[in-house]
């Protein structure tokens, strides 16, 4: 028989991700009794299977690019020896660790595991036991897209990539958007021979077109290799077990052959069983519908994260949940970076956005070759470019391709969101020397 009490609570988290985990712990600190409910891993994605696995691969990649400049720095070191079986076990001590962590911090929340399930009622089942709350927040996270092509099943996934303890020598990347670039920039440290396809004329669709073109024009010099508006139409096994990735190019059909062929086509929602049956709407892209306060059409349910297709990032989606939790937050103004090697991060509008939504706009910029801190760390390519309003001088965006650009962008977003203007940067705030902000700040005073 169900224990009645047990199974009332204040709170119920669908999924422990970072839209689920963080809000369910802080809820709980703060004396609230909360039901958090996962089918698998606590961390969700982002822990297990995004952006800390891939955040210890980059980390891997760095080391070994520093270590194959570090004779310029005055080490000797001798021959560089990648070593993926190594940097795939410290990966995974470290997911593990911070995957502890998580339950620590979720330790005052009633962890249920197993697969949860709306009822018709609104109330939520996982098993024989029904949980009830009068707030049910859903964060049941996405799984990786696949291109409708035939043998698409050939490729591996982000996912799949993660659990391997070698590189193939050469890998096929379909897609060049952040996931596709990171795997890309990872693997060519390691000396794998990579090739990204993109269906666009230019890599990394919402980017700025300028800091993508630089970006891919910077990725290339490490021996990747793109092919931009190129579209995939079928994966094929070829005899000796390699694959062959046929795409319409300019001139037609063709095809690259590799060892591997990863798919990084984007991501599709993960939704809970029995939404329609509850009265929760989910759209013809399979996201659930939510509205600003990411209520679903259920009043008290709430969907946040990926699972509402809205901006699948870690950052966004503990963002919407304490939006859903009553919070005050500017979710119109969410950094995205790509952790490649150098780095590329934006906030705000794009002058590409500015121009389809008739917004006036100026620019101005700044080269990370004029810094001291970048010549210093012999990272000294890139820029900074800003967007803003040419009458009240409030910064509307902010792109930048080169070293630390995911930290670096975080000044922008504050201004951004505090309505602050270009002047606050170059003028009022008082930025220390040396430092890469200095790039920023450079860029700004730029701005007439
Ligand atoms: P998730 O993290 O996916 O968590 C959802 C959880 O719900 C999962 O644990 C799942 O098991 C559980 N679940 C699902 N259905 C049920 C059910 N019915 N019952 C119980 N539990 C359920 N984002 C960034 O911001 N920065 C990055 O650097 C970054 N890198 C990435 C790299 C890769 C390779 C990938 C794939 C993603 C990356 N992301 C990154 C995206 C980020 O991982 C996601 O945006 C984030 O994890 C979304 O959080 P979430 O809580 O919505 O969902």
């Amino acid at each position: 028989m169900p224990d009645t009490d047990m199974n009332t609570s204040d709170l119920i988290v669908i999924g422990a991700g970072p839209g689920g985990y963080e809000i369910a712990a802080r809820q709980a600190a703060e004396g609230r009794a909360v039901t958090l409910i996962e089918r698998a891993d606590l961390g969700g994605t982002c822990l297990n299977r995004g952006c800390i696995p891939t955040k210890c691969l980059c980390a891997s990649a760095s080391a070994i690019l520093q270590a194959a400049s570090a004779a310029d720095f005055g080490v000797e070191l001798g021959e560089v020896r990648p070593d993926y079986a190594r940097a795939a076990a410290r990966m995974r001590a470290v997911v593990a660790g911070l995957r502890d962590d998580v339950a620590a911090v979720t330790s005052k929340c009633n962890v249920v595991r197993g697969e949860a399930r709306f009822l018709p009622d609104g109330t939520v089942a996982v098993g024989d036991e029904v949980y009830s709350a009068p707030k049910v927040l859903i964060a049941t996270g996405s799984k990786p897209a696949t291109l409708p092509v035939p043998g698409a099943e050939l490729a591996i996934t982000s996912d799949d990539f993660l659990c391997l303890d070698s590189l193939p020598q050469s890998v096929a990347v379909i897609g060049g958007g952040v996931i596709g670039l990171e795997f890309a920039s990872i693997m060519a440290a390691f000396g794998v021979q990579v090739t990204v396809i993109e269906y666009c004329k230019e890599i990394l669709p919402p980017f700025d077109r300028e800091v993508a073109k630089r970006l891919r024009s910077m990725i290339s010099r490490r021996s990747v290799k793109f092919i931009v508006g190129a579209a995939v139409t079928a994966i094929e096994e070829m005899p000796d077990g390699r694959r062959r990735v046929v795409y319409q190019g300019k001139k037609g059909p063709e095809a690259v052959e590799a060892d591997a062929v990863l798919m990084a086509v984007g991501r599709r929602p993960v939704i809970p069983e029995g939404l329609a049956e509850a009265g929760i709407e989910v759209d013809a892209r399979g996201r659930i519908v939510t509205d600003d306060t990411m209520q679903t059409t259920r009043p008290g349910v709430y969907a946040v994260g990926d699972c509402n297709g809205r901006m699948m990032l870690a950052h966004a989606a503990s963002a919407q949940a304490e939006v859903a939790l009553g919070a005050d937050i500017r979710l119109d103004v969410i950094p995205s970076a790509v952790f490649c090697e150098p780095e590329a991060a934006m906030v705000g509008l794009t002058t590409e956005q500015a121009e389809a939504q008739g917004i006036a706009y100026k620019t101005s910029k700044a080269m990370f070759a004029a810094n001291g801190k970048a010549r210093a760390m012999g990272h000294a390519d890139g820029l900074v470019k800003l967007v803003y309003d040419p009458e009240t001088r409030r910064l509307l965006g902010c792109h930048i391709v080169g070293p630390h650009a995911a930290d670096l962008v975080t000044e922008a977003a504050m201004a951004i969101a505090t309505d602050s203007t270009v002047d606050t940067i170059g003028t009022t705030v008082v930025h220390g020397h040396p430092t890469l902000s200095e790039v920023v700040k450079s860029a700004a005073r730029q701005a007439r």
